[in-house]
């Protein structure tokens, strides 16, 4: 079956067309004659993800799906969510985006010992964080939500050379002491976020997929 997936990234074809095994065929957005941005100007996750979803199986007539990512830090409200991929600027400089939230988190915690300096009960900052991804499936025209979470906390500082985006400074709760961009791709997408909302589309895909066959 033949699935158009709204990423111009290579890693995360790779990721989605592993996990979804033989039987599909995944194509991007550029195969199908679509070299444009793709618009995301929703103000949450599921918005973003059915918004991309809908502008390629509007422009493709194919059946779709889009993916969108947030990173929710507790001590920094929620914060970037679905701000992440933009945090530090238009430029999507991933560097930048994660010394953004860890000097936030050095603010908090600079506010946090101020207080408590000066004799004001303050409960310790907590580095907990998630990661949510949001997947919107369109077949034959019916949408279909899949999602996925990872917990973990931010780290001190930046390591590991694998991964991308905000994977050196998160820490998986399946992992201590190590983060994302530390672990092998294989180990990351046993337990991440999209591993979790891809598997779920795959399982729905499969009890489905004979229903759904008059694709487009
Ligand atoms: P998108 O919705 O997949 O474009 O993701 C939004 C932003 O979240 C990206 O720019 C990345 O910086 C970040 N992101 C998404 N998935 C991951 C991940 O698995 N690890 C680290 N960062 C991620």
């Amino acid at each position: 079956m033949k699935l158009v997936f709204a990423t111009g990234n290579s890693g995360k074809l790779r990721e989605a067309s592993e996990i979804l095994g033989e039987g599909f065929e995944l194509v991007t957005p550029a195969q199908v004659g679509i070299s444009e941005d793709i618009p995301e100007t929703g103000k949450t996750l599921r918005a973003n993800s059915l918004q991309k979803a809908q502008y390629l199986y509007d422009k493709s007539g194919s059946n779709c799906f889009a993916d969108d990512t947030g990173l929710e830090v507790d001590a920094l409200r929620g914060a970037p969510g679905v701000y992440t991929a933009r945090y530090a600027g238009d430029d999507k400089d991933f560097n930048k985006n994660m010394d953004k939230v860890l000097r936030e988190l050095e603010v908090v915690s600079g506010e946090a010992s101020m207080a408590s300096s000066l004799g004001l009960k303050v409960k310790p900052v907590s580095r907990r964080a998630r990661f949510k991804s949001v997947i919107t499936l369109i077949m034959n025209g019916e949408k279909h939500i899949f999602e996925g979470s990872l917990e973990g906390v931010i780290a001190n500082g930046k390591s590991g050379n694998g991964g991308f985006g905000y994977d050196p400074i998160f820490i998986p709760d399946e992992y201590p002491g190590k983060t994302l961009a530390d672990i092998t791709e294989e180990q990351k997408n046993m337990i991440s976020h999209r591993g979790k909302a891809l598997r779920a589309m795959a399982e729905w895909l499969a009890a489905n997929a004979g229903r759904t066959a008059a694709s487009k």
